[in-house]
C-alpha cells in the first residue's frame, strides 16, 4: 500500500484499515515516509477525524513501533496487574511523587515513565532531577530489580518507547495538528501502554493551568482516552479535576519535591493530599490490589503510618538519589533571593490564576519554553495565601524565589494580574468533579 493511497483515503473521508495504519506507522518509524507525507496524513486525520477503531489501531501500532514491557512475573502471584496514573499536566501538580509510593506501599506495581515538561505545566522528570544523584535512565534489568524491591520506579521514556510518537508529535507541533483528540489520545496512550500496565487512572485537568481550559473539551479527550485504553485491554478510568489555581502551594522543582515529601509525612496542603489519596485509591481498585470499599483506607493507613514515605525513601535509594532530602532540604538546590507579589487591596483572594503562575515559573527558569531549555531546579513560586484567604492591601500572597534579576522582573510582570481580590470569599469548588468509567464508554 502506497503512502499516496493512504493519504488520499483519509483525505476523502474513508476509514483506514489496520493494515494501512501499520504501513503508516512503520513508514514513520523507519523514516521511509518523508515528513511531507506524514504531515499530509496528519492534517487529513485532523480535518476528517478518526473512528474509535482507527484510533485504537493507531495506538496499538505505535506501541508496537517500540519496546514493550511486561511485569506479569511480579504481579501474577499477587493476583493484580501493573498500574499507573497519567495527568494531562498542571501547575504545581506533584501528585505522582505522592501517589506512586503510596500505591506501591499498599502492594501495587507502579512502573511510572514520564516525559520532560514543556510549557507552563511542570514535568515529573524535572522535579526528580532536583534530587541530587537521582537517576531516571534505568536499564531494563535495573528497573525490574527496583520494581521488585520497592514496587515503584519513576523513570524517563527512552528513545525506544513508541518511537513513532516522538516523530509524529514533532511534526504535529510544526503543522498545527496537535489539537486532534484521537491524535492526542493515541500519543499519550502509546507511551503508557508500553509500560506493560493492565490498569490506568487518568487525571484530566481543566482550567487555565492545564492542557485544556474548557470542560467539554476535557471530557471529550477523557472519553477518547478511556475508550482506546479499555479496548487495548487496560482497565481505565478518567477523572476531570480542577486546574484553575495551582495544586498545593509550591510551583517549581526543589520546592515541589519538598512539598511532596511533606505530604507523605502528613504535613502537606489539603488539596494535594486529597487528590493524591483519591487517585492512589483508584489505582489500587483498578489494579485489583484492593476492593472498592477498602482502597481509600488502605492508602490512608500507608500515609499515616509513614509507609508511603519509607517507600519514597527506598525509591530514591534504588535510583541512586540522596535520601537525605527526606529530612534535610539543604541538600537540594535552592535559589535564595526572594521577591513578593502582594494583595492589591483588602478583601478575600478570589483567584490565583494557575496559567499566569505556570507561565511565570517558566520565565523564572523552573520550566521549559522550548525543548532544549535548561531548568534551574532552585527557582520557583510559593503560594503564601491560597484562594479564600482574607488579606489586607500589601500582604504578601506569592513568594518568587529567583536567581537572575531579568528573569525575576519578567516573571513579576507575568504575575501582576495573577492575584485577584474581591469582597467575598469564593465558594469552594470540588477538586474532582467528574469521572468517566471504561464500561460507560466502551
Ligand atoms: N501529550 C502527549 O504525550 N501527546 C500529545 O499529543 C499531547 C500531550
Amino acid at each position: 500500500m502506497r503512502a499516496l493511497d493512504i493519504i488520499r483515503q483519509k483525505r476523502d473521508g474513508h476509514r483506514l484499515t489496520r493494515g494501512a495504519i501499520d504501513v503508516f506507522v512503520q513508514g514513520v518509524t523507519d523514516g521511509s515516509w518523508p515528513d511531507y507525507q506524514v504531515s499530509a496524513l496528519l492534517m487529513a486525520i485532523f480535518l476528517r477525524g478518526m473512528t474509535i477503531d482507527e484510533a485504537t489501531d493507531l495506538t496499538q501500532a505505535m506501541v508496537e513501533s517500540g519496546m514493550a514491557l511486561d511485569w506479569s512475573e511480579l504481579t501474577s502471584a499477587r493476583g493484580s496487574v501493573a498500574v499507573d496514573k497519567h495527568s494531562t499536566g498542571g501547575v504545581g501538580d506533584k501528585t505522582s511523587l505522592v501517589l506512586a509510593p503510596l500505591a506501591a506501599a499498599c502492594g501495587a506495581i507502579v512502573p511510572m515513565m514520564s516525559g520532560r515538561g514543556l510549557g507552563h505545566t511542570g514535568g515529573t522528570l524535572d522535579k526528580l532531577a532536583a534530587i541530587p544523584g537521582f537517576r531516571t535512565d534505568l536499564s531494563l534489568s535495573a528497573m525490574r530489580k527496583a520494581l521488585a524491591q520497592t514496587g515503584c520506579v519513576l523513570i524517563r521514556q527512552t528513545a525506544d518507547v513508541a518511537p513513532a510518537d516522538r516523530k509524529m508529535y514533532a511534526l504535529r507541533d510544526a503543522t498545527s495538528t496537535v489539537e486532534s483528540k484521537p491524535l492526542i489520545a493515541s500519543s499519550i496512550l502509546s507511551k503508557k501502554i508500553t509500560e506493560g500496565i493492565g490498569a490506568l487512572v487518568l487525571d484530566v485537568k481543566v482550567g487555565s493551568g492545564g492542557f485544556m481550559e474548557d470542560r467539554d473539551d476535557a471530557r471529550e479527550l477523557a472519553q477518547w482516552l478511556v475508550r482506546i485504553a479499555t479496548r487495548s485491554g487496560v482497565r481505565t478510568e478518567a477523572h476531570l479535576s480542577r486546574m484553575d489555581t495551582p495544586l498545593g502551594r509550591r510551583v517549581g522543582n526543589t520546592n515541589e519535591v519538598l512539598e511532596a515529601i511533606a505530604t507523605l509525612k502528613g504535613e502537606g496542603p489539603a488539596d494535594l493530599e486529597e487528590l493524591s489519596v483519591f487517585l492512589a485509591a483508584r489505582m489500587l481498585v483498578l489494579a485489583g490490589v484492593a476492593p472498592e470499599a477498602d482502597a481509600e483506607s488502605q492508602i490512608r493507613r500507608a500515609l499515616t503510618s509513614g509507609r508511603g514515605l519509607e517507600t519514597f525513601r527506598a525509591v530514591i535509594i534504588a535510583q541512586g538519589g540522596d535520601p537525605r532530602v527526606i529530612n534535610d532540604p539543604s541538600v537540594m538546590p535552592w535559589a535564595e533571593q526572594e521577591a513578593y507579589v502582594t494583595a492589591p487591596r483588602a478583601g478575600y483572594i478570589t483567584k490565583l490564576h494557575a496559567g499566569a503562575i505556570g507561565h511565570a515559573a517558566v520565565v523564572l527558569g523552573a520550566g521549559r519554553d522550548h525543548v532544549d531549555a535548561v531548568i534551574d531546579p532552585g527557582v520557583g513560586i510559593d503560594v503564601l495565601m491560597p484562594e479564600g484567604t482574607a488579606v489586607q492591601a500589601g500582604d504578601a500572597v506569592l513568594r518568587v524565589t529567583w536567581r537572575d534579576s531579568a528573569r525575576r522582573d519578567a516573571a513579576l510582570a507575568r504575575l501582576a494580574s495573577a492575584v485577584e481580590v474581591g469582597d467575598q470569599a469564593p465558594a469552594s469548588v470540588p477538586l474532582v468533579f467528574e469521572t468517566i468509567h471504561g464500561e460507560e464508554t466502551a
